[in-house]
């Protein structure tokens, strides 16, 4: 192999130039020529690619976002979009490409290993929801703002005596919510992977109030309602007053935090050299701090990320 690209797809993560540089530069260290697909998948159907250097990626590592810019693209989804982007990456030479992104990323990087085209997934989100890695880059910093946002809101709370919701990201996955609730104190977590009851909610709040707590906070990741919702039902069976917040696409921003650049920096790395290697078709990972790959098709059909309900169990008995 002596020519590989790189893209990013889908919604952007803080750590995913860190991920960038580390192909570039592991690529050019191992006499690569490496190409910068802009855009997403709808860059790599329009042929928006130019070769990086190794100045291309300095001063990358500490910023959000993408330098490569990100797309949603539904063309990609079709046949004739995904040959049309092969044909692009052939008219150039490339003959591997690195996906940083999430779930529906690797969609495509799947699609077009299928056809014949090498692709190795490296898993850029906040969400933490793909199958085969314990994290994925971004998920850190994500957590980190959440818990500075609830930290505020805890002064605000304290003084008013109020219970506050927070409204965190999380359509399918509820890692945000729980690793965030848990490292904010939270008294109460709803993530779409259990059902809730109101009435426990309610419950949990009275108790806290008669035995004199000052303020209460509900993380609620946004797949399971809307915290306005929440809010509502809790005036209803209990006539508190609630508070809610929305924290929204601050989540996605800000400067990766150490432990996201690392795992970027190793993550990026380790999908060049299984480019190298000629082991097309893979995704890479983390696991007990070990690097792993596996099958990139089988993982998606096979696999399912999961949350880790011991540590939902230890956030309410840490909450009572
Ligand atoms: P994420 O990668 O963050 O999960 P999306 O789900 O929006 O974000 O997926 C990003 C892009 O990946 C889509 O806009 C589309 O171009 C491509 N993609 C998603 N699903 C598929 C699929 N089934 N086949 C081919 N490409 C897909």
């Amino acid at each position: 192999m002596k020519k590989i690209g790189v893209l990013t797809s889908g919604g952007d993560a803080p750590g995913m130039n860190a991920a960038v540089r580390a192909v570039v530069r592991k690529g050019i260290y191992h006499d690569l020529e490496v190409y910068g697909i802009y855009g997403g998948y709808a860059g790599l159907i329009s042929g928006n690619i130019k070769k990086l250097e190794l100045g291309s990626v300095g001063d990358i590592i500490h910023r959000g976002g993408t330098v490569l810019y990100s797309a949603r693209c539904e063309e990609f989804k079709t046949k004739e979009g995904q040959q049309k982007g092969i044909e692009q990456l052939k008219k150039l030479g490339i003959e591997g490409l690195v996906v940083i992104g999430g779930d529906g990323s690797y969609m495509g990087a799947k699609k077009l290993t299928e056809q014949g085209f090498p692709c190795v997934g490296v898993p850029g989100t906040i969400d933490n929801d793909i199958p085969g890695t314990e994290f994925t880059i971004g998920f850190d910093t994500a957590l980190n703002t959440v818990i500075d946002a609830i930290d505020k809101i805890r002064d605000t709370a304290t003084s008013h005596e109020r219970t506050f919701i927070i409204e965190v990201m999380g359509r399918d996955a509820g890692d945000i919510a729980l690793w965030a609730g848990l490292a904010g104190g939270a008294e109460t977590i709803l993530v779409p992977e259990e059902n809730f009851s109101m009435d426990d909610i309610c419950d949990r709040l009275k108790k806290g109030s008669e035995r004199g707590k000052k303020h209460s906070i509900i993380i609620v990741a946004e797949g399971v309602g809307s915290g306005v919702e929440i809010s509502q039902k809790i005036k209803e069976l209990t006539n508190y007053d609630t508070r809610v917040s929305v924290l929204g696409h601050m989540q996605r921003g800000g400067s990766p935090t150490a432990s996201d650049r690392v795992l970027a920096s190793r993550l990026g790395a380790r999908a060049v050299e299984l480019l190298i290697e000629g082991r097309g078709g893979r995704a890479v990972g983390i696991v007990k701090n070990e690097l792993v790959d596996y099958d990139i098709i089988e993982a998606l059909e096979t696999k399912k990320h999961e949350i880790d309900m011991g540590m939902l169990k230890l956030s309410k008995e840490l909450s009572i």
